[in-house]
C-alpha cells in the first residue's frame, strides 16, 4: 500500500483552497513508475506502452505519460480528440474500439491511427465505408482456450475479438485487400496479479504469429499483449513484479525468434491506479442496525466499489495509527444501498468532518463518474513533482448538470 504523499497540514491546507471531495493524484509516483515499466521492458527494441485513456482520461496525465514515450489507447471519438490535443498522433494512437461507429473509424484514419479491429465483418465495414488503412491489428478472443478473470468474465462470453479461425481469414483478406503492414492483440484480462498470465498471452500471440505468418505469408511488426496488470487494492497483496512478466516474455521471445517484432502494451490501472486517491470527508454518522459513515463523495464519484464489489483502501487523516476497532458501511448518498465504499470496514471510531482517504483511486475511478441522482462529478488535482498543486479540472457546477437540457417549451406543458 502506498503511502499518500502529503502530510496531515498539508493536505488540510489543500482542502482550504479546494473542498472535499476531489481526486488528487501523484505526478512523481506516475513518471516513476511509468520509466519503470519502459526499462523493464527495454530488452525489446521499439517496446511501447499504449497507456489505456479510458483508466484516466485527464489531459495532464495524458501529456505526462507522452513525456515518458507512451502512446494512448483510445476507443471513442472524444478519446481520440483527446490524445489530438494532447500532440498525440499517427502511430502514438492504438484505436482498440468495438461496435465502433463508422465516424470514429474515419477520424482515426485520418489521424494515422493503428487500427485494432474487434470484428473480421469490419474489414469490409471499413473499406466500405471508410478506407483501408496501411496498417492493421485484430484483436483475438481465445475463447475457451483461456480462462478469465472476474471483471472481464470468460473469453467466450465475452463480445470482443476475432475467433482463432477468423484472425486466419481476416489477415487473408486484408492481404488481399493490399494490406501490408500488420500486428496482432488480445486484452482479456482485467486486474490480473499473476504475472504468469501475461507470459502465456504473450506466448498464445507469439504462436499464432508463426502459425498466421507461414500460413498467410505476412510479416507481423508487433504483438500488442493488452493491459490488465493488476495492483495491490488490498494492504495483503503485492504489486505484480514486472522483470518477472518481462523476463517471462523475452524468454518466449527468444524462443519463438521473433526479433524484430515489437512489443506493445496497453496497461491502464497499472499506471496511475495506485496514485490516485480520492479525497472525502465525513459528513454524518448513522447507527442503526449497523454503523454508517456518510461521506460527501458518493458511487458517482467511484462506481468500483458498488459495481464490481471491489475493495478500496481507506486511511482516516490523522488517525493512521489508531486501533481500528469500530465496523462501518462507508456510504454516499446515493438513492441506491450499492452506494458504499466498504461494507463492514473496520476502522478507527470516525467523527463528523474527519478526513478519509480512498486509496488507489487512480484508474477507473473518476472517469467512471456519472451524474445519476443528480450527483456531481468533484474535482481533479495533480500534486507536482515540486510540491505545488494545479486543478487539471474543476468540479462539476449545477450549470453544467442543466446545459443539456432545454428549458425553453416547458411552460406549453
Ligand atoms: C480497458 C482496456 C485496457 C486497459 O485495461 P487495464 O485493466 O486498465 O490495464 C486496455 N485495452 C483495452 C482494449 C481495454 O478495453
Amino acid at each position: 500500500m502506498l503511502e499518500f504523499p502529503l502530510n496531515k497540514d498539508e493536505l488540510e491546507q489543500i482542502i482550504e483552497r479546494y473542498p472535499t471531495p476531489f481526486y488528487l493524484y501523484d505526478e512523481i509516483g506516475i513518471q516513476n513508475n511509468a520509466q519503470q515499466l519502459n526499462t523493464a521492458f527495454a530488452w525489446n527494441n521499439g517496446f511501447k506502452e499504449y497507456f489505456a485513456v479510458k483508466a484516466n482520461p485527464n489531459p495532464y496525465l495524458i501529456k505526462l505519460l507522452k513525456n515518458q514515450n507512451f502512446g494512448m489507447d483510445c476507443s471513442s471519438l472524444p478519446e481520440l480528440l483527446l490524445a489530438e490535443k494532447c500532440g498525440i498522433v499517427a502511430e502514438e494512437i492504438m484505436f482498440s474500439s468495438n461496435n465502433t461507429p463508422v465516424e470514429e473509424f474515419i477520424k482515426a484514419i485520418e489521424l494515422g491511427a493503428i487500427i485494432n479491429l474487434d470484428d473480421i465483418s469490419h474489414i469490409d465495414f471499413l473499406k466500405q465505408q471508410a478506407s483501408l488503412p496501411e496498417l492493421i491489428c485484430f484483436r483475438y478472443n481465445p475463447g475457451n482456450l483461456r480462462t478469465g478473470s472476474t471483471i472481464i468474465g470468460y473469453p467466450e462470453e465475452a463480445k470482443f475479438g476475432f475467433t482463432c479461425e477468423q484472425l486466419f481469414t481476416g489477415y487473408k483478406l486484408a492481404k488481399q485487400y493490399g494490406i501490408k503492414r500488420f500486428g496482432i492483440h488480445a486484452m482479456i484480462a482485467s486486474n490480473e496479479l499473476d504475472p504468469n498470465y501475461f507470459i502465456e498471452t504473450a506466448e498464445m500471440l507469439f504462436k499464432l504469429v508463426k502459425e498466421i505468418s507461414a500460413m498467410v505469408r505476412i510479416q507481423f511488426e508487433f504483438v500488442n499483449i493488452g493491459g490488465g496488470i493488476g495492483i495491490p487494492y488490498k494492504p495483503e497483496e503485492k504489486p505484480v513484479d514486472l522483470s518477472i512478466i518481462s523476463e517471462g516474455i523475452k524468454a518466449k521471445y527468444e524462443l519463438y525468434n521473433l526479433a524484430p517484432i515489437k512489443l506493445y502494451m496497453e496497461c491502464g490501472r497499472m499506471i496511475t491506479g495506485p496514485f490516485g486517491y480520492l479525497v472525502t470527508k465525513v459528513r454524518h454518522i448513522k447507527q442503526t442496525y449497523k454503523n454508517f459513515a456518510g461521506l460527501d463523495a458518493c458511487m458517482a464519484n467511484l462506481m468500483r466499489p458498488g459495481i464490481y464489489n471491489a475493495y478500496h483502501h481507506m486511511t482516516v487523516l490523522g488517525k493512521e495509527d489508531l486501533v481500528h476497532d469500530t465496523l462501518y458501511d462507508v456510504t454516499g448518498s446515493l438513492c441506491e444501498n450499492n452506494d458504499k465504499f466498504a461494507i463492514d470496514r473496520k476502522l478507527p471510531q470516525l467523527d463528523i468532518e474527519d478526513i478519509i482517504i480512498i486509496h488507489d483511486a487512480g484508474a477507473h475511478g473518476h472517469t467512471m463518474g456519472f451524474n445519476y441522482n443528480g450527483k456531481l462529478r468533484s474535482a481533479e488535482l495533480l500534486l507536482r513533482d515540486n510540491g505545488d498543486i494545479i486543478e487539471i479540472r474543476r468540479a462539476e457546477t449545477i450549470e453544467d448538470y442543466f446545459t443539456t437540457l432545454n428549458f425553453d417549451r416547458l411552460t406549453e406543458f
